[in-house]
């Protein structure tokens, strides 16, 4: 299974292809979660073109895409939440409060009615793997968790369903995050451990932007690293224009 909103690209279609080749089936979902949105523009804001991604899932060779309707998912009465600690707390969870838990919520659901024995993620969305893993591993989910490599534009920019609301210019001011991913990659090719000077490089890249967070932590707590030794993760969250990007880079 592939669960996704929808606005399907190929970040999209490297996961259905990920999930061909582990399945014998391949259930895509397309369900545009209003639970884990706080901010009801942003929700409104999200684009849709169902037509358009039924005709990249044939092309992908999908075997059955489910599209509920938000009464399907959460007819009256709906009152059940799943929350995850720890690991939903920091970053994107300080930022958007409650958003894990639509997140954990609709996975937990997804999971229930096409019950997949396995489901693809994309690590893009590097939090949301940790805290899916979290939830699977705790309430003993017969799902194996597969995680698939970011895709990227050609100048970099981690390809997104939110990237169709960047104009020209934005779109050209948000290359910093990339850029500041790469500069922290190369940093630590080149012997660089030390987590205050790795964010310093993270920063420098980012100056112009609206930051919410450009932190290394630790890849499995996502909290602070216990010694230079540790491996790391990059994890940036940028809005541009009036669009919110997130992005990281693993270093190890
Ligand atoms: P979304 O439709 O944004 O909820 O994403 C659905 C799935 O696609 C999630 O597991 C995302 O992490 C994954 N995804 C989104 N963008 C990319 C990308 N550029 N590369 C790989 N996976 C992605």
């Amino acid at each position: 299974m592939v669960p996704t909103m929808g606005a399907l690209h190929d970040g999209h279609v490297s996961l259905m292809d990920r999930a061909r080749a582990l399945g014998d089936h391949v259930v895509v979902s397309i369900f545009v979660n209003p639970l884990q949105f706080g901010d009801a523009s942003d929700l409104a804001k999200y684009p849709s073109d169902l037509d358009g991604d039924l005709d990249i899932c044939r092309r992908a060779g999908v075997d059955l895409v489910w599209a509920p309707s938000i009464d399907h998912m959460y007819p009256d009465g709906f009152a059940t939440r799943v929350s995850v600690t720890g690991v939903s707390e920091p970053f994107e969870g300080r930022h958007r409060p409650g958003h894990f838990d639509g997140v954990a919520t609709v996975v937990t659901k997804l999971f229930a009615v096409i019950r997949p024995d396995g489901a693809v993620f994309g690590a893009k969305d590097f939090q949301q793997v940790a805290v899916i893993k979290r939830l699977s591993a705790d309430l003993g989910l017969p799902v194996g968790i597969d995680v698939a490599p970011t895709v990227r534009d050609h100048d970099g920019l981690a390809l997104s369903s939110r990237n169709a609301r960047l104009d020209p210019a934005s779109r050209s001011r948000a290359l910093a995050i990339p850029r500041s991913l790469t500069a922290v990659e190369k940093a630590w090719r080149s012997g660089v451990r030390h987590t205050d000077e790795l964010e310093t490089i993270l920063a420098a890249e980012l100056l112009g932007l609206d930051v919410d967070y450009a932190s290394v932590v630790d890849p499995q707590t996502l909290s602070t690293r216990r010694d230079d030794h540790a491996p790391a993760v990059a994890l940036v969250a940028a809005t541009v224009g009036s669009v919110r990007l997130i992005d990281n880079t693993v270093l190890d």
